[in-house]
């Protein structure tokens, strides 16, 4: 019976009415068939769809032409070749590349069109359905994010007109089969794409282009450095980097010099305490990173060594933020003998120079192509007849006063020359002499360390020169002190304790006799910044390092 209250459904008065009560079915009987009997409909249904989806699913697969075509990587003995490689010998034959999607076009459901992107290389790429190419290789072409990678094997063609959106302008792929690699995530944090544009010139977030594209900031870049490290400029800049570092390893070791490593970690702060980082839990003392592998390229000179040289790091606590000051930096040094005059060693370093940049340009045209798409100056750097030009440090200022730069201070010997002096001093070269490289010779002996050889005959210079590219400072060298009285004499004037910890080595390595030596210690950093003409050395650094950045 139904329970208090409820109203009981005519039908089942007649029901009960017509037939004897303890004979028919209870009504929560019936409704608990009528439940069941629903459920199962329902999942009757429910497995039919399922039948027909995956039986259409098969179906499909069965119709799909080209489902051996893409997907997953198989297994096979496809061998790719690099997009650096490719050209229009290979046009009408099938190549197999490995790249990222730089990004993909749906143009209809039987066309798309893919830019694959090699080391910044970039190449368009054409799905089109055909006899063999499905929709559906179409559909999953597009499908894949941005900046995966994918092996796409195609026949090359020669597009009419070229694709002036991509690098390979002159070659397109026709797919004939697209397999993902790795996948990359759908959001990525900053575009390839917009870092291909020069940062801005202010630091300003959020700013966009006349056609609204963002404007990538370097901090953003920097921050981002794996992704804007994969555009074609920075692939390029890399590329000059490493070639400057292995350019200067060939013409040191060409030369008859040592590649040598020096330590890193000191136990005191030998030069100055104020540009040192400490490490301060060095086994329960204080060690310094080396702001520079000087005292011990020359007790490695007083060790007989003659010719060294070095690659490595060389770290400086300077809070300066300026566009060619790093933290971390890597230091191309070299010391050697010399028998008459430091002068041999001068002109080692100036052909030095020479050599990288008629090398870079000679053997690297590509690449500095590449950057003056986006640093116009890359391709001009400038040094007349293959030749250094070498002034007197005071000849450097004569030509300054002689534009009306008041060089005060510079004149009493009392400061170096500032940044500013030193840029318009290069420009002011750069009209003169049409060169983008020259040396100073003969500093003031006032402004230089203590180890540096005091000028002869006039106390007031020294025997030191600095090396500029573009008007900034790429490298600062000397003769030395070889004599160990000389030295103890120079260290004390200059206000440096010659018997305290961290000294007294150094001073002994010149007390058994050492030949006269000089050398100079170069910014691989800086050179590559200046030679393309790049606002900023951190342009130049694949991961830099300064008081704001310790990451990525
Ligand atoms: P600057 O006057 O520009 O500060 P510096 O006189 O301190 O340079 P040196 O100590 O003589 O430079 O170092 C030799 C070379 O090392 C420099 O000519 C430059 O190429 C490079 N260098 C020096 N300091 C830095 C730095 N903080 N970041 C990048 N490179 C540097």
């Amino acid at each position: 019976m139904s329970g208090e209250g409820s109203a009981p459904l005519p039908v089942r008065e007649k029901e009960t009415a017509e037939a004897p009560a303890e004979a028919g079915p209870s009504k929560n009987a019936l409704k608990k068939a009528q439940k069941e009997a629903e459920k199962a409909a329902k999942k009757a249904a429910a497995k039919k769809a399922d039948e027909e989806k995956r039986a259409a699913q098969q179906s499909q697969a069965a119709e799909d032409t080209a489902k051996d075509l893409y997907g997953p990587l198989p297994e096979d003995d496809i061998r790719e070749i690099h997009l650096k490689k490719l050209g229009e010998e290979h046009i009408d034959k099938e190549v197999t590349i490995i790249t990222r999607i730089h990004n993909s076009r749906s143009q209809s459901a039987k066309l798309a069109f893919l830019m694959l992107r090699q080391q910044g290389r970039t190449i368009q790429a054409v799905v089109a359905a055909g006899d063999v190419i499905s929709r559906q290789m179409v559909k999953y072409a597009t499908s894949i994010n941005v900046n995966s990678f994918v092996r796409v094997s195609g026949i090359v063609k020669s597009p009419n007109p070229p694709v002036a959106s991509a690098s390979i302008s002159n070659l397109e792929l026709h797919v004939t089969r697209i397999y993902l690699i790795s996948k990359a995530i759908e959001q990525l944090p900053m575009q390839v794409k917009d870092a291909e544009r020069p940062p801005p010139a202010s630091a300003e977030e959020g700013a966009v282009d006349a056609e609204g594209a963002p404007i990538v900031t370097l901090k953003t870049r920097l921050d981002n450095r794996v992704i804007d490290l994969q555009t074609e400029c920075n692939q390029a800049i890399l590329t000059i980097s490493g070639a400057v570092q292995a350019l200067f390893i060939e013409y040191m070791y060409k030369s008859g010099a040592t590649p040598l490593n020096t330590p890193k970690l000191l136990g005191t702060a030998t030069e100055g305490g104020s540009g040192v980082f400490e490490v301060n839990n060095y086994f329960g003392k204080s060690a310094f990173l080396a702001q520079s592998p000087q005292l011990y390229k020359q007790m490695l000179i007083a060790g007989d060594c003659e010719s060294v040289f070095e690659v490595g790091p060389v770290f400086r606590a300077e809070n300066s933020n300026t566009h060619r000051h790093m933290t971390e930096f890597t230091g191309l040094d070299f010391e050697q003998v010399f028998s008459k005059h430091y002068h041999e060693v001068l002109t080692f370093a100036e052909n030095l120079i020479v050599f990288i940049v008629t090398e870079l340009q000679s053997r690297h045209k590509e690449e500095i192509d590449v950057v003056k798409k986006f640093f116009p100056r890359a391709g001009d750097f400038r040094i007349k007849d293959g030749k250094a030009l070498r002034l007197r440090y005071l000849e450097g200022i004569q030509i300054l006063k002689d534009a009306g730069v008041d060089t005060t201070e510079q004149d009493n010997f009392v400061t170096d020359l500032t940044t500013a002096q030193e840029k318009k001093l290069g420009q002011l070269i750069r009209a003169k002499y049409d060169t983008d490289f020259y040396v100073l010779d003969e500093f003031p002996y006032s402004v230089r360390p203590f180890y540096t050889k005091r000028h002869p005959t006039n106390p007031d210079l020294s025997y030191s020169y600095d090396f500029f590219m573009r008007g900034e400072e790429i490298m600062s060298g000397a003769q030395r002190v070889n004599d160990a009285d000389e030295l103890e004499a120079a260290m004390r004037e200059k206000g440096v304790d010659p018997n305290s910890d961290g000294f007294a080595d150094y001073v002994n390595a010149f007390r058994q006799g050492c030949r006269p030596h000089a050398g100079g210690g170069l910014g691989l950093n800086r050179i590559v910044q200046f030679f393309l003409g790049l606002d900023n050395v951190r342009q130049a650094t694949p991961f830099p390092r300064d008081p704001q950045r310790l990451r990525p």
